[in-house]
């Protein structure tokens, strides 16, 4: 039997690489899928992946993406919607076009690549999980476009776990704490880095490696029972509520 296959966008790096090392310990094979194709070529030098460069923002990138992994593998079990950017902003200094611009990634590249792979989760009654961020769960300063495109992740989480539960399609969401990624490192200012410290329980950014286990076990038969669920990986900050700037 071939080995289940899983995408994995956004995963030249950062998280979307430690979910890609992570599941193919556990057996599957990966499409890994980024908008950086150096970065992607350096990163994927493991057995059983097949790194495509693509932006997840453009739906025809997306649907010459998903017919090479099908024609690969000849099954897609499972999509981790990883890929995202990031900026820190306050609501008056946000413009339209930055706005745009974090949508386009971090919401219609989950909707986009969504639609494209769905029809072949179908067929192998597969599974998603969409990674959010706490900033979708818990308003704050700086974070308008972000947290607002995390937030709709969020829900559209929940749109598809209730639309394609009849074709056995489980749909999750991951909301991870701050984790010491590229994208971290730009937007998190060192008034940022210590607010956090202090507003999680656990005094401390979380680790890509911590993220990935989340994120394969939702995606994995282990959670065969669950869907429609947000799972914040944060070290306890969205249970504590405290304010961050
Ligand atoms: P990262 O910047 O290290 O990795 C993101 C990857 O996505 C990069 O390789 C980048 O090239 C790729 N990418 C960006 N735009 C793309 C596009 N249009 N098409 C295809 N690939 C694209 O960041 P990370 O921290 O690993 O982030 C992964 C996910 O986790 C993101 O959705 C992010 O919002 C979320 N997240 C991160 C943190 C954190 O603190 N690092 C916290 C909460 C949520």
């Amino acid at each position: 039997m071939s080995l289940k296959t899983a995408i994995v966008t956004g995963a030249a790096r950062g998280i979307g690489l430690a979910t890609t090392k992570l599941l193919l310990r556990e057996g599957w094979r990966v499409a890994m899928i980024d908008l950086d194709a150096d970065e992607l070529a350096a990163a994927a030098t493991m057995e059983d992946v097949l790194p495509l460069p693509c932006d997840i923002s453009d739906e025809g990138q997306i649907a010459a993406m998903t017919a090479r992994v099908a024609a690969w593998s000849g099954r897609i079990d499972g999509l981790v919607n990883n890929a995202g950017i990031a900026d820190f902003r306050p609501l008056d200094q946000t413009d339209h076009a930055t706005w745009r611009r974090i949508m386009a990634t971090n919401l219609d590249g989950v909707f986009l690549t969504s639609q494209a792979v769905i029809p072949h989760l179908k067929k192998a009654g597969g599974a998603i999980v969409n990674i959010a961020s706490i900033s979708g769960l818990r308003a704050s300063t700086l974070r308008v476009a972000y947290g607002t495109s995390k937030a709709a992740v969020i829900h559209l989480t929940r749109q598809q776990a209730v639309e394609l539960g009849e074709h056995g399609i489980r749909a999750n969401c991951v909301a991870p704490g701050p984790v010491d990624t590229k994208l971290a490192l730009a937007v998190h200012s060192p008034a940022i880095r210590a607010a956090y410290h202090d507003a999680i329980p656990l005094n401390r950014y979380g680790t890509e490696a911590e993220i990935a286990e989340a994120i394969t076990f939702l995606l994995s038969d282990r959670a065969s029972y669950i869907t429609g669920q947000i799972l914040a990986a944060d070290g306890g900050f969205d249970a504590a509520g405290v304010g961050l700037p």
